[in-house]
């Protein structure tokens, strides 16, 4: 039977890897996948995570199964750190939280459940978006349609074009929307556009689904969350998947949440057998590894423990991101090398790891075959690979491909 099978086409940035791997110049720069590198172009274990790892080998008692939709305690501190520890979502009960495998995972069961239980609801995602959204939500037998999101002109908000899709997505559907650190763009809404977008699409009557993959990588962690509380505000209903594999740097360990928000808690306890019953049919309950981490970084919260560690390595990620974005745009000014006919600021306005250059194709194939640099083929670059001494040989080799 296995004769008869095609191979399937490669992952459009996961083969990127692959074909970086296999190219045997060692000046080569991969600047595609989506993971933070330090200055020296590592992606280390954060201290505060090989602490809480060492506690978990001296303190973990069971390898038993966890419960189909984690540990109640990681679920808690989820919603906490979505919504701050006073908010109504949590007085009221109105949310539930699974411990899902990487926000990948949570997007899934999202996928299953809209399959299963709004049986018609299109998916609209914004154009551009990450490359595996409309695979994991077709997959699951949901359909996707776009919606627009980037000035191509100034690589800025389409704000209009954002607000007037909206006002035509049937009632019924549903709606992803980036927390923050918008992927592959960098590109986020103000708090003022945020709150927008939220009424319009509760007064359509459309199901919000933030997807939630950079919290503290944007602004800061709070700062992060404002767009997600702009949507509590306006919407009662909506869902949020959260990923921890880059705010803690906990990429393999698969540690991510699908968290639903109902107006009520009975509702919201219906809502969660049903998710329940998509993950038991899926992969039965969650890896504990990941979330036992999280949880006993962000539990440790007197002054001095863990988690002001872990804010503390948070925010120097996030400043490198940063320090790279202004390295960047200052190399390309130096060159008189203009991204778009406005210049070079969106690349310090943007937020997270990505930018997206307005680089074409051609240059994207050129960066590769002439100079070793590996970047998706839209002109996403990961700001967060680039490093004091890959940015001089990144910004001559792209004043060279757009001579
Ligand atoms: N959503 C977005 C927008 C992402 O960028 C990513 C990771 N690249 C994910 C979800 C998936 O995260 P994870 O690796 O935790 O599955």
């Amino acid at each position: 039977m296995f004769n008869a099978v095609q191979p399937a086409p490669p992952d459009p940035i996961l083969g990127l890897t692959e074909a970086f791997r296999a190219d045997p110049n060692p000046a080569k720069i991969n600047l595609a996948v989506g993971v933070f590198k330090d200055a020296e172009g590592n992606t280390p274990v954060l201290a505060s995570v090989k602490a809480a790892e060492q506690r978990l080998v001296d303190d973990e008692t069971t390898k038993s199964y966890m419960p189909i939709d984690g540990s109640p305690a990681y679920g808690k501190l989820v919603q906490t750190m979505l919504f701050g520890a006073d908010h109504d979502i949590l007085a009221n009960a109105r949310a539930r939280t699974a411990n899902t495998p990487g926000g990948t995972g949570a997007l899934r069961v999202a996928a299953d459940y809209l399959s299963q239980n709004h049986a018609g609801a299109t998916l609209w995602l914004s154009n551009p978006t990450w490359a595996n959204h409309h695979g994991i939500f077709n997959a699951a037998g949901v359909e996707t349609q776009t919606y627009a999101y980037l000035d191509p002109n100034t690589n800025a908000l389409d704000f209009d074009g954002v607000l007037a899709a909206i006002q035509d997505i049937p009632a019924g559907d549903v709606v992803l929307l980036h927390g923050c650190c918008h992927n592959p763009t960098g590109v986020d809404p103000s708090l003022e556009q945020w709150k927008a977008i939220a009424s319009a699409v509760a007064e359509r009557g459309i199901l919000p689904i933030v997807d939630f993959a950079y919290q503290g990588f944007g602004q800061g962690l709070e700062e992060d969350a404002a767009g997600l509380r702009a949507v509590a505000a306006a919407c009662g209903e909506f869902l949020v998947c959260s990923s921890f594999s880059k705010n803690f740097g906990l990429y393999r360990e698969r540690v991510g949440a699908l968290t639903l928000v109902a107006q009520d808690s009975d509702t919201a306890d219906t809502v969660i057998s049903q998710v329940k019953a998509v993950i038991r049919r899926n992969y039965s309950n969650p890896p504990a590894h990941g979330a036992s981490v999280v949880t006993t970084i962000m539990s440790d919260d007197a002054p001095g423990g863990l988690r002001s560690q872990w804010e503390a390595e948070l925010a120097a990620m996030r400043d490198r991101i940063n320090e790279m974005r202004s390295a960047f745009k200052a190399g390309l000014d130096e060159r008189g090398v203009n991204l778009t006919p406005e210049g070079n600021d969106f690349v310090t306005q943007q937020n997270g790891m990505f930018t997206m250059s307005g680089l074409s194709k051609d240059h994207v194939a050129a960066l590769r075959e002439n100079h070793a640099i590996y970047i998706v083929g839209s002109g996403r670059i990961n700001v967060a690979g680039m490093t004091p001494t890959n940015l001089p040989v990144l910004c001559d080799a792209i004043a060279d491909v757009m001579q």
